[in-house]
């Protein structure tokens, strides 16, 4: 039974490497998701293992778009426009 692991955001990336949750990953996802459903923002309806298992991996492309989307929200107004 080889069950191989897959993208918990559910995206169409084939071929890019797929990294297993750790016990740390998955809380600091967890918790972001726990934001983005709050705030109704896209992956809010990523299915999260409750524990770290073989399968339930991430690109660490859709890991970081989730969270730069994410923090995006609070970074907004620290972008300077300031040309002076
Ligand atoms: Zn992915």
């Amino acid at each position: 039974m080889a069950s191989e692991p897959f993208c918990v955001f559910e995206c169409n990336s084939i071929g890019d490497k797929i990294l297993l949750f750790t016990q740390e990953k998955l809380k600091k996802c967890r918790e972001i998701l726990t934001i983005r459903v709050a705030l109704k923002l896209k992956y809010n309806d990523v299915n999260l293992p409750v524990t770290v298992t073989k399968t339930h991996g991430y690109h660490s492309k859709c890991y970081n778009e989730s969270e730069i989307e994410y923090a995006s929200d609070e970074d907004e107004h620290e972008q300077s426009d300031c040309e002076c």
